[in-house]
């Protein structure tokens, strides 16, 4: 079967997923935003023939949220299975994009399913839900961010086979700047480039480092005829930063180049 998701592998990495499916055990994917964690797992289930439900964690999302409630309706209450009961009941890949926004006691329901026991409780209806064979849990989490508070809990991240991404080399990121945007080799060379003197910004003027995507966003803004140097300073300087100093070095980094 060929893909429809392209991906471009950094490593190992679909041998290692497609390993830890065949032996029903979760996994936990940790890098930068915008490094392709999402891409790769939309690619993992295709190539598993799987459905794949994604789930975007934030500060308020709740138990209830992700494992269902009782509603109202015209003949009185009813339960409805939330997106994560429904990938257990129908044996989809759940993916739960930056898990350490979500509540602590929101991941707690996760654990049942993510060690032998495979097992989803509804605490509400009483039921004790089996994963189906093919259910598989895959969470992602940003190890930069310097929240440590939010750090993902020991007993929950020892659930999972771990994989670490990064921002793919130079010459990886240029061909699927090519091919995701169209954009010609010599421009995507010098983006990647300045992509990465950004990077090298990051921790001393910059909180997050200029991503895959950013790049992404700026060829297909040059691709569409806005000037090279509008694009970098549109999609890139303002989007990292607010700082007046910070934005002056941006810009004449991208004058470096364009
Ligand atoms: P994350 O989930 O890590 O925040 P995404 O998966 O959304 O990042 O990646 C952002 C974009 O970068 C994707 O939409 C895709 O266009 C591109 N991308 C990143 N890495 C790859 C890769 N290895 N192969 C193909 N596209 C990639």
């Amino acid at each position: 079967m060929t893909n429809r998701i392209h991906y471009l592998p950094q490593r190992n990495e679909v041998e290692i997923f497609t390993h830890a499916a065949g032996n029903r055990l979760p996994v936990l994917l940790k890098g930068p935003t915008g490094c392709g964690k999402t891409r790769f797992v939309q690619h993992m289930a295709e190539r598993l023939a799987r459905p794949l439900i994604t789930i975007a964690c934030h500060d308020d999302l709740t138990a209830a949220d992700l494992v269902g409630r009782h509603l109202i309706g015209p003949d009185g209450t009813y339960w409805q299975d939330g997106p994560l009961t429904r990938a257990v009941r129908e044996g989809a890949i759940c993916y739960l994009d930056e898990v350490v926004e979500a509540r602590k006691d929101t991941t707690v329901v996760l654990h049942p399913l993510s060690d032998h026991r495979r097992e989803l409780p509804l605490e509400r209806t009483g039921e004790l839900l089996p994963a189906h064979p093919d259910f598989m849990l895959v969470i992602s989490y940003n190890p930069g961010y310097q929240n440590l508070m939010k750090g993902l809990k020991p007993s929950t991240r020892q659930r999972f086979v771990a994989l670490a991404f990064d921002y793919p080399t130079p010459e990886r990121e240029v061909v699927i700047l090519c091919q995701e945007t169209g954009i010609g080799k010599e421009t995507a060379t010098q983006l990647v480039a300045l992509g990465n003197d950004l990077r090298r910004l990051k921790d001393r003027d910059l909180e997050e480092a200029a991503s895959t995507r950013l790049l992404i966003y700026c060829a297909l803004m040059i691709g569409s005829g806005v000037p090279a140097g509008d694009a970098c300073r549109v999609c890139l300087a303002e989007a990292l930063s607010d700082d007046a100093d910070t934005l002056a070095a941006i810009d004449r980094l991208i004058g470096s180049y364009f």
